[in-house]
């Protein structure tokens, strides 16, 4: 095999490496080259053309890797301000994005959709959940053990002989 190509070697080395070879003379009047230009340059413009659009984060805690993302792309946002007792509520402004939500340890909760092909805005709502659980403040009348009994005209626990609350007497069953 010879070292120095001719014209004719050369384009076919370069046709199965698609690599373009760059080189003054003969071999850059050939009309291949526009055309490999044209179709790079028509490749770029999809490559970079693509419309994107934005995530926007509602709250402190949410954290994602980009603001912008193309129809289609996958979407990865986390939230760690996790506080005990509290119970949270996320929701995205849309009806099309169905946000995947898991727990993880190391990230707190990971949310994943598909962007669609508009804006998306994800929010969060927290509450205290020892505000608003009605059985949060409850006396633990449900106690069972040796010695308690739960009176059946009025729930509430009792260790004597009668009941502390309506009075009864302890039940035989
Ligand atoms: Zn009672």
């Amino acid at each position: 095999m010879s070292n120095s190509f001719t014209t004719g070697e050369l384009k076919t080395a370069t046709m199965k490496t698609g690599v373009i070879l760059l080189r003054p003379g003969s071999y850059m009047k050939n009309k291949q080259i526009p055309l490999l230009i044209g179709v790079l340059l028509i490749m770029g413009i999809i490559g970079c053309g693509t419309t994107k659009y934005n995530l926007e984060l509602d709250g402190n805690g949410f954290k994602s890797d980009k603001t912008s993302y193309a129809e289609g792309e996958k979407v990865k946002v986390t939230y760690d301000m996790i506080a005990t007792d509290t119970d949270y509520n996320f929701y995205a402004d849309s009806d099309d994005v169905k946000l995947e939500q898991e727990y993880d340890g190391k990230h707190g909760y990971v949310f994943t959709f598909v962007m669609p092909a508009h804006d998306v805005k994800l929010s969060v709502k927290s509450r205290n959940s020892m505000e608003i659980d009605p059985n949060a403040n409850k006396p633990a009348d449900k106690r069972s053990g040796a010695g308690f009994w739960v009176c059946p005209e009025c729930g509430t626990s009792n260790e004597g002989k009668y009941c502390c609350e309506c009075g009864i007497e302890k039940p035989t069953w």
